[in-house]
């Protein structure tokens, strides 16, 4: 397998048309794309960072049909990430690293995708780029929501053209939005579930919007038009701590209604699994700065694992997969708006 970039200034045939999992019959290695339009300075987009989440594909290919026989309003950069684990539908390969830990910032080891990741930032900064799209779906039940790693009032309107529901986070450190909000507005786009028209839609007429933007506001958004949270926790299962949804010989019965609580306050004391017989804390919890926070937020009652205050989960999902590659979930709080300066 290459794990080297290639890159590209016109459209390869047969791009619009194929699917996540023959994509790399077409572009077998991470790819960086060049496309000219009417104003220069271009808009990136990242798809495909996580193989198994192909909405941003869809919406890509979507945009270019659209503008395949005319100009395109503003010129646009592709970044079409994990094309190996795209034809496995897998989020990485076990061989190879989460593309979206691997940017500048990472605290992971340099590797041949951190190379890449830092080539892939460093064209784009020369070519001053404008706005940072990173699109990305999720496998619990959850609503559409944008990411962003600043507060400054741009990256709130970008966050807030896509959904009033915006999570501001710092941590999974090496994320494409958190590298490219050193340089540009930057936003990562929760598209929902992989597969839903919905879903690809809503990306495909966010793009098409941002290609036409000729300013950002230097302003906040109005406080009633956007539901602002901010992650307090990372939480993972321990490595050492076997979990299941179904089967009973392991340290962490989870419960099959976890991904109802997505983006719903939960009460202190929710049920959220049980434990076996002398097990110790099966979850590990992390604050923005990596701080362990685990004990403000769970406890084992009778075998019981409960969270102690009232917080807002999201990104639970019943995948044990995602679970174990990822995280179990995050938590969050709502926040206010910065004050207008
Ligand atoms: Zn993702």
């Amino acid at each position: 397998m290459n794990t080297t970039l290639s890159i590209l200034d016109q459209l390869p045939d047969g791009l619009i048309e194929t699917e996540a999992t023959t994509l790399h019959h077409i572009l077998p290695n991470p790819t960086l794309m060049h496309l000219s339009g009417r104003i220069e300075q271009p808009i990136f987009v990242s798809v495909l960072l996580h193989g198994n989440e192909h909405t941003g594909l869809l919406a890509i290919q979507a945009l270019l049909k659209k503008y395949q026989n005319k100009e395109l309003p503003r010129s646009l950069s592709i970044f079409f990430g994990n094309v190996q684990a795209a034809k496995l539908t897998q989020r990485r390969l076990d061989t190879s690293p989460d593309y979206n830990r691997i940017w500048p910032g990472t605290e992971q080891p340099e590797s041949p995708e951190s190379r890449i990741a830092q080539q892939v930032v460093d064209d784009m900064q020369q070519r001053k780029v404008y706005i940072s799209i990173d699109i990305h779906n999720n496998t619990g039940l959850n609503p559409h929501f944008a990411c962003i790693n600043s507060l400054e009032p741009n990256f709130l309107h970008l966050a807030n053209l896509f959904s009033r529901l915006t999570v501001y986070f710092l941590r999974p450190k090496g994320v494409q939005s958190a590298a490219f909000a050193k340089i540009c507005p930057a936003v990562t786009l929760e598209c929902g579930k992989p597969g839903v028209k919905y879903g690809v839609e809503h990306a495909l007429d966010y793009l098409d919007t941002c290609l036409h933007l000729k300013h950002l506001p230097d302003h906040p958004p109005a406080e009633h038009d956007i539901d602002l949270f901010h992650t307090v926790a990372l939480v993972k299962i321990r490595d050492n701590a076997s979990f299941s949804f179904d089967k009973d010989r392991v340290d962490l019965k989870l419960n099959t209604n976890l991904e109802r609580m997505n983006f719903t306050e939960i009460n202190a004391g929710t049920v959220l699994g049980m434990v076996s017989p002398g097990a110790s804390m099966p979850l590990i919890s992390k604050n923005e700065n990596g701080i362990d926070n685990t004990d403000n937020y769970f406890a084992l009652q009778n075998q019981q694992l409960v969270n102690r205050k009232a917080v807002m989960p999201s990104m639970l999902t019943l995948n044990e997969a995602v679970i174990r590659q990822d995280c179990l979930c995050y938590l969050m709080e709502r926040i206010k708006l910065p004050k207008n300066q």
